[in-house]
């Protein structure tokens, strides 16, 4: 059955892959980006080349006033979100010592708050249709912890325990809600880390490589779909066994 989704942070990355592949599950898709307008309005003509529906829409997600005038603009064109990504995410990366505290502030309004904000705004829409998916990106830095990432862990750590719990909340709506926990995926976030880091890490990957964002939109793909019906509170790692 066709859904309108959201995906936060459509616009580049393992967030237009989601956005793709929603829509080739025959989604109407709502694009969200922050400032990448071009790359948004990239990935909507992706969606309708190829016979899909989709529409750009702005909101810095970390701010409730955007994410409520958001979901009133993908309602009045679109109708409720059934399905909703919550894909958004930056990283200021420090050692904890020299963190200051707006490093600390942007990774948890942007990566966290944000989950929050757009999680409750869709929720009523849900319980409305009597269905709904909830999926959130986590990482495995939230679930093994990592060097310099204090504030992006503990965000991704956060989701976690966000999405067990209003998982309990409203499973009796038949509305699931799961996390996917990415490993190191090919994207602009980790291009800045370099290919020394890069190398370094495919050596300690079971599968011997990166992860690709369809690789993590194919994830996304199963626990939106009817076959995940009966998942739900769970972390799906793909990480091509980086932290086994
Ligand atoms: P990316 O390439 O840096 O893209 C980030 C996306 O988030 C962009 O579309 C960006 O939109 C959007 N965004 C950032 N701040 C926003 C805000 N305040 N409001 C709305 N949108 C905002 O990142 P990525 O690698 O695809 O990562 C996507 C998600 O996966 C993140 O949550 C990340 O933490 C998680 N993850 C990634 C990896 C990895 O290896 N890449 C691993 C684990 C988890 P604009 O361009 O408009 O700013």
């Amino acid at each position: 059955m066709s859904r309108v989704a959201l995906v936060t942070g459509g616009s580049r990355g393992i967030g237009r892959a989601i956005a793709l592949r929603l829509a080739a599950d025959g989604h109407q898709v709502a694009v969200n980006y922050a400032a990448s307008a071009a790359s948004a309005h990239d990935v909507v003509e992706a969606i309708v080349a190829r016979g899909g529906t989709a529409r750009a829409v702005q909101a810095d997600v970390g701010d409730a006033d955007a994410v409520a005038s958001m979901f009133g603009e993908i309602e009045d064109h679109f109708g409720r979100v059934g399905i909703l990504v919550n894909n958004a995410g930056i990283t200021r990366d420090d050692l904890l010592l020299r963190m200051g505290v707006d490093a600390w502030d942007e990774v948890i309004e942007t990566n966290l708050r944000s989950v929050y904000l757009c999680s409750r705004a869709a929720m009523r829409g849900m319980l409305r249709l009597k269905w709904g998916r909830i999926i959130s990106m986590s990482s495995i830095s939230g679930i093994s912890g990592n060097p310099g990432q204090a504030n992006y862990a503990a965000s991704k750590a956060a989701i976690i325990g966000f999405s067990k719990s209003v998982a309990r909340e409203v499973g009796s709506r038949n509305i699931t809600v799961n996390v996917v926990a990415p490993g190191f995926i090919e994207t602009d976030m980790t291009d800045k880390l370099g290919s020394e880091i890069a190398e370094e890490v495919a050596q300690r990957v079971a599968l011997g490589r990166l992860g690709r964002p369809e690789e993590i939109a194919a994830a996304v793909g199963y626990l939106a779909s009817d076959d995940a019906a009966y998942v739900t509170g769970q972390t799906l790692v793909v990480d091509g066994g980086l932290a086994l």
